[in-house]
């Protein structure tokens, strides 16, 4: 059994100057986020309202889950739509009625707006108080933007789950229900959230949620009592509006790699009272097979330079983890925001002098990573094919959203991401 050994923060890259930029963006829209979404609420169906261009993303990104099942949908706004010839909202109302009378099973839907019902000026809101106040209590009506406009394609969660925020019920007022309790924010898969169960049990911590929930049936209460520890980096909008209902937020790094699972977990047992040498044991065992699981990885990677495009808002923590658990190098850690607060661990950990950058001017940006030549860039679907065209090795940054990276038993399967595009590379070569 390895010891756990607490990580020494030092300053890192938290003060270091960040490259701003404001230009042309390769990313995907938050439309994407239903496809893990829907897997995890299990009695919530998306309706996307959109166009024909919106139906195909949200078909082809679901076309590479073997086992989705239809639990979203696009109404398609038509010309008529769109040209203002119909009233959209009545349409609505009826796609909505046939939906709900041929799927009794919905208990929570989501009308989830795009660029042309934002572009339109069509008020989901509105559409969603009326749906409410129609269908509630049996289902639950509620809207947010998926739209690609000014977005990243992970924000697509954060807007979910802050639509949600208001819908989670406060405590009572007993003494019992005001004791700290943990809320774990960001859809994990169900794996990985039953693992993080069992080692929060094996802890000693009682009072622990999950959010989103797999049931809207069981939604987490939340309230000053809360101690929210995110899961995922991109839940800004998320974390305000649980904040703003008196949750206090755990300041950790992200469990990505052995380490960071470790400080993760160490930072949620800290914030419920339990004491560090009681925790730790715990996870110990957990935390030496993932190191083992990383070694063989590590013995590939290290040195290797990579280069992180900005696209999903992991790019800070996998950075991190890939440089100090798996000895890379990073040339440059692209990201689409940068939130210093709930970054701040992570960059205190990354090698001081890591050149840093938010938003993205995409020429600009691969001149750099032309001039870098680095061993893996990890970019959008958009770039991949064209750096790959250039000779360069590429790793799609969706797919760690779409893969379960999270936990110590997950550390060796993010890892091979990182591998696998360098040996399939290798074996082109050959
Ligand atoms: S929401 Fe916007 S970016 Fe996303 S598929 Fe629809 S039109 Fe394209």
């Amino acid at each position: 059994m390895s010891p756990v050994i607490p990580i020494q923060l030092d300053t890192g890259c938290q003060d270091a100057p960040v490259l701003r930029e404001r230009g042309q963006r390769e990313v995907f829209c938050g439309l994407t986020g239903i496809i893990w979404l829907h897997r995890k609420m299990q009695d919530a169906f998306f309706l996307v309202v959109g166009s024909r261009t919106c139906a195909h993303l949200i078909q082809s990104a679901a076309g590479v889950m073997i086992f989705a099942e239809p639990r979203f949908a696009t109404a398609i706004l038509d010309e008529r739509d769109l040209a203002g010839l119909a009233d959209a909202q009545d349409e609505l109302d009826r796609v909505v009625q046939r939906l709900l009378a041929r799927r009794p099973d919905i208990r929570l839907l989501f009308l989830v707006g795009s660029c042309p019902s934002e572009v339109i000026k069509l008020d989901l809101s509105r559409a969603a108080s009326r749906l409410n106040a129609r269908f509630n209590p049996q289902v639950r009506v509620l809207n947010y933007s998926g739209s690609g406009i000014e977005t990243t394609f992970t924000q697509g969660e954060d807007a979910c789950l802050a639509a949600l925020v208001p819908t989670l019920p406060a405590p009572p007022v007993s003494d019992e229900a005001q004791a700290p309790a943990l809320m774990v924010v960001g859809a994990l898969a169900d794996v990985v959230e039953d693992q993080f169960q069992r080692l929060f049990e094996a802890m000693g911590l009682k009072r622990v949620s999950f959010f989103p929930s797999r049931s809207s049936a069981c939604q987490p209460e939340v309230g000053p009592h809360t101690r929210l520890l995110l899961a995922q980096p991109f839940l800004a909008d998320t974390a305000r509006a649980l904040e703003a209902r008196g949750a206090q937020r755990v300041a950790a790094p992200f469990p990505l790699g052995a380490e960071g699972t470790a400080a993760w977990l160490m930072a949620a047992a800290e914030a419920m009272g339990i004491p560090a040498d009681r925790a730790a044991p715990v996870i110990a065992p957990a935390r030496a097979r993932a190191e083992q699981a990383l070694a063989a990885h590590r013995a590939r990677l290290s040195g290797r330079r990579v280069f992180f495009f900005p696209d999903s808002q992991l790019e800070i923590p996998l950075a991190r983890f890939l440089s100090r658990e798996l000895g890379m190098q990073l040339t440059e850690v692209g990201t689409p925001h940068l939130h210093r607060q709930h970054l701040a661990a992570e960059l205190a950990l990354l090698p001081a002098g890591t050149r840093l950058s938010e938003g993205q001017d995409v020429e600009r940006q691969l001149d750099r990573c032309r001039a870098e030549r680095p061993d893996l860039v990890v970019c959008g679907l958009g770039l991949a094919n064209p750096l790959e065209a250039e000779g360069m090795t590429t790793k799609w940054s969706i797919e760690l959203v779409f893969t379960p990276i999270q936990g110590f038993e997950q550390a060796g399967d993010l890892a091979a991401l990182f591998t696998r595009p360098l040996h399939r590379r290798q074996l082109l070569a050959a």
